[in-house]
């Protein structure tokens, strides 16, 4: 065994190729690949190695001697020290161009699928035409910083909060929102939590608001079941335009899972109203069609957080579907019921599963909400409910629709869908990594991969969406 050629505190230049999982800077040196915060790709940088292990190590820039041509200037003031845009400084056209060869590098890879037939399967990213103010959910901590009451995100791989008053993937209201809590608590002495102690009140202030009706809804996380003088809280609140809904929820638990179990309505609805169209691809982009379906959310529900680019997902994946009007589908990991109230209007019948008890709830609400009576949703784990499904207890599925966590799914669960042999499947996935190793199973279970589409719904983000539809059968020479 050689020595390893670089040593802690080597200094060296690296030009930079790649983004990693956290949005770091990604180059090659000496045979090593160096992971470097706040390098981009097409940057070369003196660097100096910070740790090194075995074929890999990491560095921090001493001078980026060369910027990348893709750099541009972050507009937000907390780019690069925020934990949540990682890309920001980097050209959106770049970020879109990175994310399919995300995509692509992962079906290679993972998938084992040959880069001459992704060429054939895949389309290109859908991306938006304004990437700012997308966000329709954001989750604030609040804490101390130099003795002042402050919100803002987390700093990256840590609980130090990074103060930002106006986030520019969210809606301007937000930051209304923020300042009206912040007043609160200084004028009615309310502390913010403190993790390390587990004392203090607030922890976290969830924002909600719907893009297509502008209901706003606000959920206080509270260490405890009450705040002092809450009447001047729901005074102050109610002063932002759009304010519909405000909620208290009881967390008096030290972790690091934001909403606890309890919530308390303050003052307004119990849930906000979100339409999402129907949209189609014409030649200068998607249009709205005249068919919608209407949501009603509550503070913990799932709900997609970038409501312009779902439009386009859930129309993608209708499209992929290809129902004719009578066939029976199963839409696994359903949420509140959003892409089966949407499969429903052009399918015979439609069973959700999903394993949230509350979401179940909105989902049967929901399609009482739009009068659609050809579903029925299904409360438990996916793997657990389908394998009973497969065995005869559920009538076969002509398409399978699935949306699972970052995870992927449960192999048991892809293993009742093979067993169940549906026409199509339809892939809905926000990791690139499990969808590759989740086609390869379902390849391998006699399944094509024939059409793929990424979707960026989390523009300045290291994550990509994608729609994707396998067909039972095709030719054996094609999987490969
Ligand atoms: N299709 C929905 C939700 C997708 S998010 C939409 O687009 O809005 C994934 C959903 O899967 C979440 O609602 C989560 O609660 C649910 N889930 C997670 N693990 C599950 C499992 N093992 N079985 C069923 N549902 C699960």
């Amino acid at each position: 065994m050689t020595e390893a050629a670089m040593k802690k505190n080597d200094i060296f230049t690296i030009k930079i190729t790649d983004i990693g999982a956290h949005g770091e800077g990604i180059g090659r040196c000496e045979g090593m690949t160096f992971f470097i915060r706040g390098a981009l790709i097409g940057d070369e940088i003196l660097a100096a190695a910070t740790k090194i292990k075995k074929g890999y190590g990491y560095a921090r820039i001493v001078e980026i001697t060369e910027p990348s041509p893709y750099r541009v200037e972050a507009r937000c003031p907390a780019a690069g020290r925020c934990g949540g845009c990682q890309l920001q400084a980097l050209s959106y056209d770049r970020q879109l161009e990175w994310k399919e060869k995300k995509v692509r590098d992962a079906l290679t890879r993972i998938g084992g699928i040959s880069e001459e037939r992704i060429r054939r399967v895949m389309e290109p990213v859908v991306g938006m035409e304004e990437p700012f103010r997308y966000r329709n959910k954001a989750q604030f901590p609040v804490g101390y910083d130099g003795g002042e009451i402050v919100t803002g995100f987390y700093a990256p791989g840590s609980h130090r909060i990074v103060p930002v008053k106006d986030c520019l993937l969210e809606p301007e209201e937000n930051a209304d929102v923020l300042a009206a809590v912040r007043r609160y608590m200084r004028e009615n002495g309310v502390l913010p939590y403190d993790e390390a102690a587990g004392s203090g009140r607030i922890r976290h202030i969830l924002i909600r608001r719907s893009f297509s009706t502008g209901a706003m809804m606000v959920c206080l996380i509270v260490n405890g079941g009450d705040l002092p003088q809450e009447e001047r809280l729901v005074a102050e609140l109610r002063k932002v335009s759009g304010m519909a809904s405000i909620f208290l929820n009881t967390n008096t638990e030290q972790t690091n899972r934001i909403l606890g179990e309890r919530l308390r309505l303050l003052w307004g609805q119990e849930y906000i109203t979100d339409v999402i169209h129907r949209v189609q691809q014409e030649e200068n982009g998607f249009v709205q069609t005249s068919e919608s379906v209407t949501f009603e959310i509550s503070p913990k529900s799932f709900y997609q957080v970038n409501p312009a680019q779902t439009e386009k997902l859930y129309s993608i994946a209708l499209d992929l579907a290809g129902l004719r009007g009578n066939e029976t589908v199963w839409d696994l990991y359903c949420g509140i019921g959003t892409i089966s109230l949407f499969l429903a209007a052009k399918a015979g019948w439609v069973y959700g599963v999903e394993a949230v008890k509350e979401a179940v709830a909105d989902a049967k609400r929901n399609a009482a909400l739009n009068r659609i009576r050809n579903v029925s949703f299904y409360e438990g784990r996916a793997e657990e409910i389908l394998p009973e499904w497969a065995r005869g207890e559920m009538r076969r599925p002509d398409v399978v629709v699935v949306d699972p966590p970052r995870k992927g799914c449960d192999f048991a669960c892809l293993t009742a869908i093979l067993s169940v042999r549906p026409e199509r499947i339809v892939y809905v996935s926000c990791d690139p990594a499990t969808l590759a190793r989740d086609i390869r199973i379902l390849e391998d279970g006699g399944y094509t991969l024939a059409r793929l589409r990424p979707v960026d719904q989390f523009c300045h983000s290291v994550h990509v969406e994608n729609a994707a539809l396998l067909v039972r059968g095709g030719a054996e020479a094609e999987r490969t």
